[in-house]
């Protein structure tokens, strides 16, 4: 994705790998230096850098706002 994209709190992405749940989609729930993350099948909260969430999304699925 290009990389100047911006994270939007409340988007939905795809990543590149399964979550071990089954689930391809994640939500986003915060934004800054590290992206928090709710996995949106098993509802699992993560944190990665940006830099790391960024290598590993596939494409935006959904923009709440
Ligand atoms: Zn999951």
């Amino acid at each position: 994705m290009n990389p100047a994209w911006e994270v939007a709190e409340g988007s939905v992405y795809r990543m590149r790998r399964q979550h071990p749940c089954g689930g391809w989609e994640w939500r986003v729930l915060r934004t800054g230096a590290d992206i928090g993350l709710e996995c949106t099948t098993c509802q699992r909260r993560v944190e990665l850098e940006r830099r790391k969430f960024e290598s590993r999304v596939k494409a935006l699925v959904r923009n709440d706002q």
